[in-house]
């Protein structure tokens, strides 16, 4: 058989890093990334990219710590090599504080982010309306930087990549071995998943460069994440929402939040809003498919639903999607052999 030839279509965090690792994993494959949009339009682009997982309620927590290990090992060596800064990623120390404790005091992720602990009573004198409160170190990814870096390397690898938006993954039958759906939010319409739903989340940009550690309400809706140049402030969750308009009563409702926080943020300045739908399901979607029309079959592999924790889990979930691609690959030649005999 011929390089196998595979698209992949989206080019946000999940798109991307599944690219690269099907291009590790099978350096004879031929790899193309079709998307309508590109960063910095992406969805990806508009994250804070935190490594603090999001529990999904479908997916076995060993494997949501699975995922985030393999993510945050890789980042954390991205992070300690030359690399760090245009890929633009960096370990970052804050606290996690909470009103009232929360019922499970080591979140699955705690012994994978660094040196976690509960808060000590002197720290937590600096957030007054909270009453318990636990500290750690994580990583970050500067988004749009970090999925230029991403974009760099596939193309020193030779992957190709095209703007184009698919209407129906069977019109890629012919000219690809193997489709990989990393579609985010737009595969509600490109596949017709109705489980999954937009999350809507707006956040603020600011400059506030004395600000350098992040500082996370538990309950997930309010976040100071320092980023290199700006700081992100955030947030909401607004189900069901799929509006990318951003509304200045919320820009105002966010900037108090983030200030009864750290109220030195009262003096940030070069205030910009950002909105993005988070892709949301009961469950990440990473399993192959095989679609039929007539006698003619396509291999699909699907890779979305990572909701309001992509970033945190995009390496874990790319490595699954390229070892599935990989069966795809062995099934195929397994049949032009058979067919050859
Ligand atoms: P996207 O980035 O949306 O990419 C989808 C790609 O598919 C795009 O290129 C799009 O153009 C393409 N596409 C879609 N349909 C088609 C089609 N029909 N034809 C061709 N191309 C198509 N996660 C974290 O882990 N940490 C955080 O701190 C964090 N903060 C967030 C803050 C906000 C405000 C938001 C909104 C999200 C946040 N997230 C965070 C979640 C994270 O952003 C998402 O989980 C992640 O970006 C999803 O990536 P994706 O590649 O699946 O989707």
């Amino acid at each position: 058989m011929a390089a196998p030839k595979v698209a992949v279509v989206g080019a946000g965090v999940i798109g991307l890093s599944t690219a690269l690792c099907i291009v590790e994993s099978c350096p004879s494959c031929s790899v193309t990334v079709l998307a309508d949009q590109f960063s910095p339009h992406t969805t990806s682009d508009v994250a804070a990219g935190m490594l603090i997982p999001h529990t999904c309620p479908g997916t076995p927590i060993h494997t949501q710590k699975q995922w985030f290990k393999e993510t945050f090992t890789y980042l954390f060596a991205i992070s300690n090599s030359a690399e760090a800064s245009e890929a633009g990623i960096h370990l970052i120390s804050g606290w996690q504080v909470f009103k009232n404790a929360p019922k499970e005091e080591l979140p699955f992720w705690s012994d994978v982010v660094l040196g976690f602990r509960p808060m000590s009573k002197a720290e937590l004198q600096k957030f007054p309306q909270h009453r318990y409160g636990q500290a750690f170190m994580t990583l970050k990814c500067d988004c749009p930087p970090y999925l230029l870096w991403l974009e760099k390397r596939l193309k020193a690898t030779g992957v190709q990549m095209y703007t184009r938006k698919i209407a129906d993954l069977w019109e890629l039958q012919g000219e690809y071995n193997v489709v990989v759906n990393c579609a985010g939010i737009g595969a509600h319409q490109l596949v017709g998943d109705e489980k999954l739903f937009p999350v809507r989340g707006q956040v603020l940009k600011v400059h506030a460069p004395w600000v350098k550690n992040f500082i996370r309400d538990g309950d997930g809706l309010t976040y100071i994440y320092p980023g290199i140049h700006r700081v992100t402030l955030g947030g909401t969750r607004e189900k069901e929402s799929w509006s990318l308009s951003p509304n200045a009563g919320t820009t105002k409702d966010i900037f108090d939040r983030c200030c009864s926080l750290e109220p030195s943020l009262r003096g940030a300045q070069d205030i910009t809003v950002k909105v993005g739908l988070r892709p949301s399901r009961q469950c990440v979607r990473l399993q192959k498919e095989v679609l039929r029309q007539g006698g003619v079959k396509l291999l699909v592999v699907h890779n979305y639903g990572h909701g309001a924790g992509g970033f945190s889990i995009h390496r874990g979930t790319a490595k699954e999607a390229a070892r599935l691609v990989g069966e795809c690959i062995a099934a195929l030649q397994g049949f032009s052999s058979r067919a050859k005999l």
